[in-house]
């Protein structure tokens, strides 16, 4: 009888980006892989899930994945995640790691983030979950060490086992490893997007916007992801899916409801 760990793989920039190649070789040694991942890009998808239209799921037979089995779903990154678990797996997996996405999921990104969407909706399966990202959106990103600490980390998770309900957010700086200072527990920078919309007219004149905006980190905790990887440590943030603000309800409750 074998007792290989179940290991789902999944992320948000398409099962051809090199970040999800390089996860799935990550974690290929530590049990079975199986892959599910969107057809196409699906950042900042946040938690979508498709409900209007059909969605398909096709195995790969191309060689990039070799001998795994892997599918790609014209869905969302939750999709994939809920239709990885009903008709590919058809039980939960030990572990579900999404990513290693091209660019940085850390702070406030968590809630637009496709990568850590398809961790949270592993989390809300009752799997254990985690997301990886790489500060370097590039196509060509270099992810040796993002690797490494993709299966330290995966490693920690199958060996010990996260708490029920909590799940990992890891982002990693740009290497070399040599310059890498270490791993750091941190909490979520308090910080936000200031939009800016780029203005411009179409051919018939119409006026139509670009998202822009620019990244503002009010939080000057030592104790931040966004500190920590601006000290060049890799961040591992635990998350919960339950957005309660607990501390609220004892006030609420002194409310006039009348
Ligand atoms: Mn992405």
């Amino acid at each position: 009888m074998s007792h290989k760990p179940l290991i789902l793989v999944t992320n948000d920039d398409g099962i051809t980006a090199p970040g999800i190649r390089a996860l799935v070789e990550a974690v290929a040694p530590l049990g079975e892989v199986v892959v599910v991942a969107p057809d196409s890009p699906q950042s900042a998808m946040g938690h979508a899930v498709t409900i209007s239209k059909p969605l398909r799921l096709d195995k790969i037979r191309s060689a990039i994945y070799g001998k795994l089995q892997a599918y790609q779903c014209s869905g969302t990154p939750a999709d994939c995640v809920k239709l990885a678990v009903s008709k590919v797996l058809h039980r939960k997996p030990d572990l579900l790691v999404s990513g290693i996405n091209h660019g940085s999921n850390s702070s406030i990104n968590i809630l637009y983030s496709g990568t850590m969407s398809a961790a949270m909706e592993g989390g809300i399966e009752g799997i254990q979950s985690v997301g990886f990202s790489l500060l370097d959106f590039s196509y060509d990103a270099d992810f040796t060490y993002a690797k490494k600490v993709a299966r330290i980390v995966s490693k920690n998770i199958l060996a010990g086992g996260l708490a029920p309900g909590t799940l990992l957010n890891v982002n990693i700086p740009r290497g070399p490893e040599a310059e890498i200072k270490g791993i750091k527990v941190c909490r979520q920078a308090r910080a936000k997007w200031e939009e800016e919309f780029d203005e411009r007219k179409d051919p018939n004149g119409r006026t139509y916007y670009w998202l822009t905006g620019k990244f503002v980190n009010y939080d000057k905790g030592e104790d931040t992801d966004e500190w920590a990887l601006k000290q060049n440590f890799v961040s591992v943030v635990p998350v919960h899916f339950d957005l309660t603000a607990h501390e609220s309800i004892a006030n609420l409750n002194q409310w006039n409801w009348e």
